[in-house]
């Protein structure tokens, strides 16, 4: 079962692996965007666990209710309401339970992916986040931690011949295509973070 702690170490490890990849995420976001991936989400996830320190949240659902709306009030671009949505409505669905198995943990986080698909209007292969965070949710599923961490990463790295259709990406056109999405990049991230959440 996953409890309180468990989604607090999720996030401090997303913080830390953001912070370690900062330059690497801004870097991606040259070519194809303006180049704040990496500042955005590094101010963002640095703000969560400072909030998560000062408010102890008890629940697993309010430990992500929290986060993602600290992500949504501090991180500028469209990513920030797109991972506040994300862990807000992951963060709902898990109700107000002290503990949580890993299959209602999975079917919480396709609620959230599937609220970032209703809010940005992407669908798999438009070269966003949601190319990283479709293949985990089906894996975390079936195969655990790891399994969604690697389906995570293979998605991202598949983001890298596609041609933007949604996001500032997207006004590139056909010039966007050969560079892999910092967005799904950072949620590889999120999502081996998982497996090191639960390694401590
Ligand atoms: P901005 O584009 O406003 O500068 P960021 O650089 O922080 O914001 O984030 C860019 C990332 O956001 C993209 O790489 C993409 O993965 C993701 N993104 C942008 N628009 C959408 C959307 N409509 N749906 C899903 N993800 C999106
Ligand atoms: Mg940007």
């Amino acid at each position: 079962m996953l409890d309180a702690d468990f989604f607090r170490r999720w996030m401090t490890a997303t913080a830390a692996s953001v912070d370690r990849e900062a330059e690497r995420l801004t870097a991606l976001d040259s070519p194809i965007g303006d180049a704040d991936h990496g500042s955005n989400l590094q101010r963002g996830f640095r703000a969560v666990t400072a909030t998560l320190e000062k408010e102890a949240p008890q629940t697993p659902g309010a430990v992500l209710t929290l986060a993602g709306r600290q992500l949504i009030s501090t991180v500028g671009g469209a990513s920030g309401p797109l991972y506040g949505t994300l862990l807000r409505r992951t963060g709902k669905a898990l109700g107000d339970a002290p503990e949580v198995s890993e299959e209602q943990f999975a079917e919480a986080l396709r609620a959230g992916v599937d609220a970032v698909m209703t809010l940005g209007g992407a669908a798999p292969g438009d070269k966003t986040m949601i190319d990283a965070l479709v293949p985990a949710v089906d894996a975390l599923r079936d195969g655990g931690f790891a399994a969604a961490g690697t389906a995570a990463e293979q998605g991202a790295l598949a983001t890298t011949p596609l041609q933007a259709r949604k996001g500032r990406a997207s006004y590139l056109g056909e010039r966007s295509i050969g560079h892999q999405d910092p967005g799904a990049t950072s949620s590889s991230l999120l999502v081996a973070a998982l497996a090191e959440a639960d390694g401590e």
